[in-house]
């Protein structure tokens, strides 16, 4: 039988995958830092995009909280803007 993975998975699956998806940060009560870069860092892709809350599962509070502490992160140099200003 063929393996299913994440780019197989049907239609109606991953509705009943993304409804599963619970904020991180109201399941841990915690807010989003600017400073703490290593929780930041779940929240951006590799290219240095911040991921949509469809793709995390974040609610809309601490998206909007998240975005503004990820964009002082990157203002203060502790992420980098795109992939080429990694270090
Ligand atoms: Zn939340």
């Amino acid at each position: 039988m063929k393996m299913r993975t994440s780019r197989t998975r049907s239609r109606s699956q991953r509705i009943i995958d993304q409804a599963n998806l619970v904020c991180y940060y109201c399941k841990l009560k915690a807010e989003p830092d600017y400073k703490d870069v290593l929780k930041l860092r779940r929240f951006i892709s590799d290219r240095g995009k911040i991921l949509g809350k469809s793709r995390t599962g974040t609610c809309s509070m601490h998206q909007r909280q998240l975005t503004r502490e990820i964009k002082k992160a990157r203002y203060l140099a502790l992420i980098p803007y795109t992939e080429r200003h990694a270090l």
